[in-house]
């Protein structure tokens, strides 16, 4: 519903306001490795974890894990 406007409006860092880039970024998680795509700044290199991420895959990542 609201991702024709995402794309519309690339996101940009505040720091260096460089468009931001999706990069496969591998992020520590309980005790396990993952490899996920996020927003990075090519500048400065953060990533940025956007809200949808932080409480939907993460945490179905969490519920798997937790089912084992
Ligand atoms: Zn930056």
């Amino acid at each position: 519903m609201d991702v024709d406007k995402k794309q519309d409006i690339p996101w940009l860092c505040d720091k260096c306001k460089k468009e931001l880039v999706l990069d496969k970024v591998k992020v520590r998680y309980l005790e396990g490795n993952f490899e996920v795509e996020l927003l990075k700044c090519p500048g400065c290199n953060m990533v940025f974890i956007d809200e949808e991420l932080a409480t939907g895959k993460m945490l179905e990542v969490e519920k798997e894990l937790e089912d084992k």
